[in-house]
């Protein structure tokens, strides 16, 4: 009955998120602009998607057993899609964030049932206090429980294989010229690109990356540069490891955005088009603007949005917030 929209469960409404064309704020873009709209998910972001593969994964291969324990790490939208699957499905949940991740992910993992942990952010990955370590810590320790990391797990890219893709391709009646997205873990942008790339190998994709962040370089030179890596707003997007999720041989090319200018397009998309978004995904538009001239009349561009903005209702959507950061005068 999926198409009444007539649903056994939570989980079986996640996917099959709407493609809305983007009007006043695209008007300077000389192409079709689309945004897919992934706050429609059920826990508003579109890790719902791979938190469900995930899980599901792991219990066909056995690493998930009944009454067992999820624990991750997260910049908190995995950990609101491992809520909801765990809520349903009877499994306890643990997340550990770092603590540049805004209030609203904490709060509203917790009110879903989860234990959160928050870990410093300014520490290496390897660091045994990093969010990271400390997962990966618990998840020894603690018996008949499964840690996912998203990072390296597979199953990440394969749920935008299985469905993301296949969504904007048919969205798009295969018209589709140019996809761009923000790139945390890697698993949207190369689950997407694997998919559109068979159907047409012409499709440009493009990510959008941090400053602060190690991708655009190491893609550009195969250099693993540590300079590149300093801390940064933006949350969701840039990394300072190189997640197997990430398939760099798909992406055309990475372009860098501002802490300052992925907020303030942020602001602008709610005023101009109605969509509350989150930060990375005043990023990736952002990141479209500074590619406008590569597109012509004939391109029809998606640009995937992550989530929804109630969750930097405290950040990007706060005017002292703003100020404090010297993003608004
Ligand atoms: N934006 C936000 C807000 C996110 O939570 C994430 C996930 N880290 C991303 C962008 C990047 O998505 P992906 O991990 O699939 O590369």
């Amino acid at each position: 009955m999926k198409d009444k929209r007539v649903y056994n469960n939570i989980i079986e409404a996640i996917g099959n998120t709407p493609l809305i064309k983007l009007n006043k704020i695209a008007e300077d873009i000389p192409a079709e602009v689309w945004a897919k709209v992934e706050y429609f998910n059920p826990g508003h972001s579109v890790k719902d998607r791979m938190a469900l593969k995930m899980v599901e994964d792991a219990e066909k291969e056995g690493k998930l057993k009944p009454g067992g324990t999820i624990i991750e790490c997260t910049s908190g939208n995995t950990g609101m899609g491992l809520a909801i699957v765990a809520a349903v499905k009877g499994y306890k949940l643990i997340c550990t964030l770092s603590d540049k991740q805004s209030k609203e992910k904490i709060d509203i993992l917790k009110a879903m049932g989860a234990e959160v942990r928050v870990c410093p952010t300014e520490v290496a990955p390897d660091h045994p206090e990093s969010y990271y370590s400390v997962a990966s810590r618990l998840s020894k320790e603690i018996e008949n429980s499964f840690y996912p990391y998203q990072y390296d797990n597979m199953s990440n890219t394969k749920a935008h294989y299985e469905t993301t893709g296949p969504e904007i391709w048919e969205q798009t009646n295969g018209e589709i010229t140019h996809f761009i997205v923000g790139v945390g873990t890697g698993g949207t942008i190369s689950g997407v690109a694997k998919y559109l790339k068979e159907k047409n190998p012409d499709i440009k994709i493009w990510g959008v990356d941090a400053y602060g962040s190690v991708f655009k370089k190491y893609h550009e030179t195969g250099e693993f540069d540590e300079n590149e890596i300093y801390s940064y707003i933006t949350e969701g997007i840039g990394e300072d490891i190189l997640p197997k999720n990430v398939n760099f041989d798909l992406i055309d090319h990475f372009e860098k955005v501002t802490d300052k200018d992925g907020a303030l397009v942020a602001r602008e998309m709610a005023r101009k088009e109605g969509l509350f978004l989150g930060y990375s995904c005043g990023s990736t538009f952002q990141g479209l603007r500074q590619l406008k001239d590569e597109l012509k009349p004939t391109d029809k561009v998606v640009a995937l949005f992550h989530d929804h903005g109630s969750r930097y209702v405290g950040k990007v959507y706060n005017d002292e917030w703003m100020k404090e950061q010297g993003f608004l005068d």
